[in-house]
């Protein structure tokens, strides 16, 4: 039987729909009960006799994987070979710095680029100055009004020919970003944002939302309500871009940037050439880490 190359782009339980070589689509059933495709995995598929349906025979080897422990402690992943991570925020809710430096930390570990998004500018004053610290470490960032459309454009611009994920607070505008985004054809077919009875047959987990100016977003009711962890040390050393970089000049190799001596992140930030938030930021991650890890042992 001849297999094809696919992507999954919605998942619906243990159903998937997938994208063909030739740009077909189909839905698709899994073979066996170990592989566990997610939105965003190349897979191999084959069709059935006399059905509709095609079988996932094997996923691809992933590139990177957005994954959390579930309930039980083991790992879910929630989407895979993802090669940006989109933060939102905005003037309200109230932003939460904190959050949004976590998330940019995830997409630094998963070696996935990073754009943050201040959206509502028709309601901020001053609001042009809350990414220039991210503008400044060197980050993508725009500032975009869902409402009025602003930015919208060069919103889009960022995003073409990316596969990307969408985080940030709740109440944000993260919906209503993709909305803009996107078609009204696709928000028909497939709304997953809209509150549907959960837990119904036909409800869909996750999706991949083309975009018309190419590329595409991850949305899934699970990544959006991602938490990133962080395992070790490391993680957040790699986790932030400019205290990595900086940390080069530091006298010990293994320096955490928190209390030794010759520690070229302490001097670049009295020196405020690493911004005093985003160091909190750092050394926040680093409690919070070592407060889980003392709780998991
Ligand atoms: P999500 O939870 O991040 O998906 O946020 P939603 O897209 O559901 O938006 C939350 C609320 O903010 C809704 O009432 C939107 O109408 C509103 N909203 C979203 N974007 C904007 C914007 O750019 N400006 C203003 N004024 N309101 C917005
Ligand atoms: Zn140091």
């Amino acid at each position: 039987m001849s297999e094809f190359a696919a992507t999954v782009i919605a998942t619906y339980s243990r159903r998937m729909r997938l994208r063909l070589g030739d740009g077909r689509e189909v839905d698709a059933r899994i073979k066996g009960k170990k592989l566990r495709p997610v939105c965003g995995d190349h897979v191999r598929t084959t069709p059935i006799a006399n059905e509709d349906d095609w079988l996932i025979t094997a996923v691809d080897p992933r590139q990177n994987e957005l994954a959390r422990p579930n309930a039980s402690g083991r790992k879910e992943v929630l989407a895979a070979n993802v090669d940006l991570v989109v933060v939102v925020a905005a003037p309200a809710p109230k932003p939460d710095w904190f959050i949004v430096d976590r998330y940019l930390c995830a997409a630094e570990i998963m070696r996935a680029d990073g754009l943050v998004v201040f959206n509502k500018i028709d309601l901020a004053d001053g609001a042009r100055d809350a990414l220039q610290v991210y503008d400044d470490i060197g980050y993508d960032t725009v500032r975009t009004s869902a409402e009025t459309g602003d930015n919208i454009e060069e919103f889009g611009k960022l995003l073409a020919d990316r596969t990307a994920i969408i985080v940030g607070q709740s109440g944000v505008g993260k919906s209503s970003l993709i909305n803009r985004l996107t078609s009204e054809a696709w928000q028909k077919t497939a709304d997953i944002s809209a509150k549907r009875g959960e837990g119904r047959h036909t409800t869909v987990n996750s999706a991949m939302i083309p975009l018309p100016g190419g590329g595409e977003v991850i949305d899934s009711p699970g990544v959006r309500d991602y938490a990133p962890m962080l395992q070790t040390i490391d993680d957040a050393i790699v986790g932030y871009k400019e205290i990595h970089r900086t940390g080069e000049g530091c006298r010990f190799a293994n320096c955490k940037h928190l209390k030794e001596p010759g520690c070229a992140v302490k001097a670049a930030v009295e020196a405020a050439e690493i911004d005093a938030r985003r160091y909190e930021s750092y050394r926040r991650s680093i409690i919070l880490m070592e407060q889980l890890t003392r709780d998991r042992y």
